[in-house]
């Protein structure tokens, strides 16, 4: 019997139904098509990726079905390897195509996706893949890379349009179990809504007031929640496309804060570029010299900062509503990295993976990059090392932060709610044995001894030469702001 010709659109970190260049290919070529998602079994148990994740990932199919209900389409959820998955299809049917975007992600992914293509081959199947948000795969250096992202970016926007459809898949075999389903249909209102209508709304609300203190309050831990556009989880998944983000806002460039809301875009593509020529960064330090560093990383302190209890109050308020809000903005990101690395003198490898599965919008190539950014493992990059207590003072004066995550903390009076152990013990409130009278080590002398360790080998002979290797491969010239 003849088997039926069709094409396969696999959506991975592009949940959307506009702007897609995958669900475009299907339509404009003559065969029925499917359009998956794989909760590929491999992935959903590899480091990195966790219960929020898959929640966001859910309810974004959701939102695409109620939009492709009308045209009777669907996002077909599957579960299982997506090897096994797509060799079945390939053998029930004349798979003509399978289109999917390009992917910068973990190991398992990367794994996943040279299958697929080998797959591909041995059934005559085309796999085509797209470039996602101007990630270029396969140069060899930067250069013309900034104007061609502006030329990409002011690309007209793809307008999907969609066909009734009459096909009907009959593969039954790989829905997801009920469990599982059930395990992530819930959603904590807690965390940012997924879908194109939310992402819409959120950069809507941004543009039309909330931008106003962008640049103000980008660093404070409570305002930023509201000045930050908050659109990376949509971003990360792919509810929506750099390019419509670009697109929506760069005739607003008037509006405070959107020219520097632009360049951080432009630097989103930066760094997972960076990641795609350098997909070793997520295993080994950026300047491979820093291999060679040694830390104490004991585990106690290792755990009181993935628990949010280390003593030191913005420290742990960051943890804490990371953990029930899956965001908190760039410096405290930066911050709790910084303490971990430095101050804390623990292997960045040993931290990565926590905050990774915490960040709502957790992308691979930012992640990474920044995380060793902020440990000081690139060599090229200028050393950040964060005082708690300073950020604190600046970013968090009166405490309202803090007191909003740590109840311990609510009565402390303000003018020691940075610092809880310097309270006279007369006033002190605290339990003799409360971490917040015992921080979990004494932060100016263990500033200093980092701020020795990091300077003597940074300026070694052997981290300068393999310097040059990263700037020559990662770094840019003729920088334009977007
Ligand atoms: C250790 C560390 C890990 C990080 N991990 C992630 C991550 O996994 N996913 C992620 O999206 N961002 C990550 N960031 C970058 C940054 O903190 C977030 O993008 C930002 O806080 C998201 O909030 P927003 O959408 O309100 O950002 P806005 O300030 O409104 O910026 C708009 C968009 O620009 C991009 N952007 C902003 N800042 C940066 C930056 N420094 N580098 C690259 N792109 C940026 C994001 O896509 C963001 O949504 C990380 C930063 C650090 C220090």
């Amino acid at each position: 019997m003849m088997k039926e010709k069709i094409n396969i659109a696999w959506l991975k970190r592009d949940l959307r139904i506009s702007d897609n260049l995958v669900l475009d290919a299907c339509e404009r070529d003559c065969y029925p098509y499917l359009i998956i998602y794989i909760f590929d079994s491999d992935i959903i148990k590899a480091d990195n990726i966790s219960k929020r994740h898959l929640q966001f990932i859910y309810h974004s199919i959701k939102d695409m079905n109620s939009q492709l209900n009308k045209y009777n389409r669907s996002v077909k959820i599957l579960y299982g390897s997506s090897t096994k998955i797509l060799k079945e299809y390939l053998n029930s049917y004349d798979v003509k195509n399978i289109f999917a975007y390009q992917e910068s992600g973990i190991k398992e992914t990367y794994v996943r996706d040279i299958k697929i293509k080998k797959l591909s081959r041995e059934f005559n199947t085309n796999f085509k893949e797209f470039e996602k948000d101007c990630v270029e795969r396969g140069i060899k250096n930067r250069s013309g890379w900034d104007s061609r992202w502006f030329k990409k970016m002011n690309e007209d926007i793809t307008k999907n349009i969609f066909t009734l459809n009459t096909f009907e898949d009959t593969i039954n075999i790989f829905e997801p179990p009920k469990s599982f389903i059930n395990d992530i249909s819930c959603y904590p209102q807690e965390y940012v809504k997924p879908g194109y209508k939310n992402a819409i709304e959120t950069l809507t609300s941004f543009l039309d007031n909330r931008s106003q203190n962008y640049n103000k309050h980008l660093s404070k831990p409570l305002e930023s929640r509201k000045s930050c556009s908050r659109i990376s989880p949509y971003l990360s998944w792919g509810n929506i496309s750099s390019k419509q983000v670009y697109h929506f806002l760069k005739n607003h460039k008037k509006t405070k804060g959107i020219p520097g809301f632009l360049t951080r875009l432009k630097w989103r593509s930066h760094f997972i570029q960076k990641f795609e020529s350098e997909h070793q960064i997520s295993y080994r330090c950026a300047n491979k010299v820093f291999e060679k560093m040694k830390y104490t990383n004991d585990s106690s302190i290792i755990d009181k900062w993935k628990n949010g209890a280390t003593g030191f109050p913005l420290v742990d308020a960051n943890m804490i509503c990371l953990k029930k809000t899956g965001w908190i903005n760039f410096r405290m990101r930066a911050m709790l990295v910084s303490i971990f690395s430095y101050q804390f003198d623990c292997n960045w490898k040993l931290g990565a993976r926590h905050l990774a599965e915490l960040f709502l919008d957790y992308e691979t190539g930012i992640h990474y990059s920044q995380f060793q950014m902020q440990s000081g493992t690139t060599g090229i990059n200028t050393i950040r090392m964060y005082n708690p207590i300073k950020q604190s003072n600046d970013h968090d004066p009166n405490g309202v932060f803090i007191k909003k995550w740590i109840p311990e903390l609510r009565n402390i009076p303000v003018e020691y709610i940075h610092e809880p152990w310097n309270m006279p013990p007369l006033i002190n409130t605290l339990s003799q044995d409360s971490i917040y009278n015992n921080p979990c080590v004494n932060i100016v002398e263990s500033g200093k001894a980092a701020r020795t360790k990091i300077w003597s080998f940074k300026a070694s002979k052997e981290v300068k030469n393999e310097n040059k290797r990263i700037l020559h491969l990662h770094v840019r010239n003729n920088i334009r702001r977007a």
